[in-house]
């Protein structure tokens, strides 16, 4: 059966971070919908073109373009194992559209965690937060000004300015919020704090993930007191 897995947040809760390490360490393909978008604006595909606007002022893409995308990515094989899910879904809308593709793709249920961190927190690691403009790892101010990857320039993303912060903190309680009540009910619905240095939330996300999963494993054998997908 396959690992699939969300991860929820609000931006600045260490989604990205986190799930490049589980994914890394459990040889899956992590799946950055904000990665894919970004990398599609420097190979100037139309479609993100489109999105960059949107993008730089922190407003959500529209539904039927993310669940193109994100269908078209889950088709690939090399999601056969599982896949770690970062920035997607970020509407109830996205959400009922990824149970549709995961029903139809027959491969494992769905381990959502919400890694949960207070929103002056938010907004403080938001504001250091770095990207390297050569090969999109994530970094920070405390790092310097050169990727300790690839050596490429760490660069302050254009979303996350105070002002464009704000905004995506808005939209992220009003529409991505809800996420959280949509999932909750679910055997595989797990919360984590994210307000702990990284590797506890990694040690915590690593038995979380793994608790879900058996959860989800047993549902899906319809075990007795067991609901969910
Ligand atoms: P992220 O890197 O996940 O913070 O995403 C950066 C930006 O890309 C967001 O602020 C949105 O403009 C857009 N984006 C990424 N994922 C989604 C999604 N699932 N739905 C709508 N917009 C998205």
């Amino acid at each position: 059966m396959g690992l699939n897995v969300i991860m929820l947040g609000a931006p600045g809760a260490g989604k990205g971070t986190q799930a490049e390490r589980f994914a890394r360490q459990r040889g899956l393909p992590k799946i950055s919908t904000g990665d894919i978008l970004r990398q599609g604006i420097k190979d100037a595909l139309p479609v993100a073109l489109v999105a960059k606007a949107k993008m730089d002022r922190g407003e959500l893409i529209d539904d039927e373009t993310m669940v193109t995308i994100v269908r078209e990515r889950l088709a690939r094989p090399d999601t056969n194992a599982g896949f770690v899910l970062d920035g997607f879904p970020r509407t109830v809308w996205q959400a009922r559209s990824l149970d549709a593709i995961i029903d139809e793709r027959g491969k494992g249920s769905l381990v959502i965690v919400d890694i949960v961190v207070p929103e002056e927190d938010l907004v403080r690691r938001l504001a250091g937060r770095r990207i390297c403009s050569r090969c999109g790892q994530n970094a920070n101010s405390s790092d310097g000004s050169t990727c300790q990857l690839c050596g490429g320039t760490l660069e302050q993303r254009a979303d996350d300015g105070e002002q464009v912060v704000i905004e995506r903190l808005k939209i992220y309680h009003r529409a991505t919020e809800p996420l959280v009540d949509y999932y909750r009910g679910r055997p595989t619905f797990r919360t984590v704090n994210g307000a702990q240095p990284a590797d506890r939330v990694a040690r915590e996300l690593d038995a979380t993930i793994d608790d879900a999963a058996g959860a989800g494993a047993r549902a899906a054998l319809g075990a007795p007191g067991s609901a969910g997908r």
